[in-house]
């Protein structure tokens, strides 16, 4: 019987044996970036645009976007689709808002869009470790010098777990993407012409990492980075910052609090107006504040973005990890992801965060649960009572009867506390105190503000 030959084959055979004599060996150019933006949604680049504008149009940086989720329960202001429709529909916005600022080095993982403040509960439902291995691949992939993305921390106003969760990530994949033994796949390589395994990626060191937010109040942020403004003219584009940010905004029809302003700049018109309008509802902050988190150049927190970074790359620089002190007897500390992200910033030599106090906002009556960490270090069980101190207009939400923690055990108390009916311009201080035998443990403040403007609160 006569062998059969696939036409197929008899087409393939002789392009294998070029492939097969022309090695590759360098990385494809052509995804190299300056600046890689991670963030979770499709237009979350807004609260930075005006900034990536100057830095794409003035001084040719090439930007490429990382977006952890496709937006997909997020609000439609336009159409009828939501869920995963929507996401599709948020991809698409997403990739033309780039293109106004001609990026076209655009990713999207595959983290679901999950509404809380609390980053925790992002991390859970996006599947933080297929998330990150991921975004490292990306971080090889596009070998960033500069890395921007969320502030991890909890700040009021700073609604979204997901933005936080993006910032965790961010952070992660900067001290991990340089170093060989983290996902060795990735970088193993390939040991044939139809490989679907081994990536043939190398370990990448970026050499700083910038934090944004949209806290209600980024005045924190001052002295620790650069700020940049957005009125400022473009040379190259005579329009200012601002503007080109604006225009790269309007595909953004599904979130826009008034999607005909979207159109009226898609059609061209006078911009001023329609900008002042999504200015007021908090697009495109000026100026752009950022924060030096990590740098392996040495310069002022302050400088330019790029000052001090050259072509060299620089070597894998893992954070120094600090010591833990020795155990007491009896251990209190917040919880949540107030606590997580103690340990999440020792963990990645993130000094400069501590300076943050515990913080949320929280809807008009709504309920807020405070969750302590009790630890028991002794071989016996201990008597442990939380007390609060409230300020005016705020209601415990149950009387807390002491809680007792096994020996060599711990628990989670969860303490309900009730907010006012109104809005309030100012934060209001939560203390909490925790004794054991009329010894005092622990005494923490959490500050919290009110407003309507803010995702659900944490509950379990
Ligand atoms: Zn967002």
């Amino acid at each position: 019987m006569r062998k059969h030959i696939s036409p197929f084959l008899v087409m393939f055979v002789p392009f294998m044996a070029v492939m097969g004599a022309a090695q590759v060996s360098s990385p494809d150019d052509r995804y190299k970036a300056d600046i890689l933006v991670v963030v979770a949604h499709p237009d979350d680049d807004t609260v930075v645009s005006s900034y990536l504008a100057r830095a794409i149009f003035e001084e040719h940086k090439r930007v490429a976007v990382l977006y952890c989720t496709r937006g997909d329960s997020g609000a439609n202001s336009w159409g009828r689709e939501h869920a995963r429709a929507l996401g599709l529909v948020r991809e698409i916005e997403g990739r033309r808002a780039m293109s106004s600022l001609e990026i076209t080095n655009v990713w999207f993982l595959n983290g679901r869009d999950t509404s809380s403040q609390n980053v925790l509960v992002s991390l859970a439902a996006w599947g933080s470790g297929g998330v990150l291995e991921d975004t490292i691949r990306i971080f090889r992939l596009t070998r960033p010098e500069v890395v921007f993305t969320w502030l991890p921390g909890s700040v009021a106003g700073e609604n979204h777990g997901d933005h936080q969760a993006a910032g965790v990530i961010a952070t992660q994949a900067f001290d991990m993407a340089g170093d060989p033994a983290v996902f060795a796949a990735q970088l193993a390589a390939p040991i044939r012409q139809f490989e679907n395994a081994l990536e043939g990626l190398s370990p990448w060191q970026a050499k700083e990492l910038y934090y944004f937010s949209d806290a209600f109040d980024t005045g924190f942020f001052h002295g620790r980075g650069p700020e940049y403004w957005g009125r400022e003219i473009s040379p190259s584009r005579k329009a200012s910052y601002l503007e080109l940010a604006a225009r790269a905004a309007a595909p953004y029809y599904t979130q826009s609090p008034d999607p005909q302003l979207n159109r009226q700049i898609e059609s061209g018109g006078e911009l001023g107006p329609v900008l002042a309008k999504l200015q007021q509802t908090g697009y495109f902050p000026d100026p752009v504040r950022l924060w030096l988190a990590k740098s392996l150049v040495r310069k002022p927190a302050t400088a330019d973005v790029f000052e001090g970074i050259g072509p060299v790359p620089v070597p894998f620089t893992p954070p120094r990890q600090s010591a833990f002190g020795a155990p007491k007897a009896l251990e209190v500390s917040l919880a949540g992801p107030w606590g997580f992200y103690q340990d999440f910033w020792r963990a990645h030599e993130l000094e400069t965060l501590r300076v943050l106090r515990p913080e949320i906002a929280v809807r008009p009556d709504d309920t807020l649960t405070i969750p302590l960490l009790l630890r028991n270090n002794r071989a016996e069980p201990s008597r442990i009572a939380v007390s609060l101190s409230l300020p005016e207009g705020w209601k415990q939400g149950r009387q807390l009867s002491p809680f007792t923690v096994p020996g060599h055990g711990e628990l989670t108390a969860a303490v309900p506390v009730i907010a006012p009916g109104a809005q309030s311009a100012n934060f209001a201080e939560i203390r909490i105190a925790v004794t054991s035998g009329g010894t005092s443990l622990y005494q923490e403040s959490l500050f919290v503000k009110i407003s309507p403007y803010v995702a659900e609160q944490l509950r379990w």
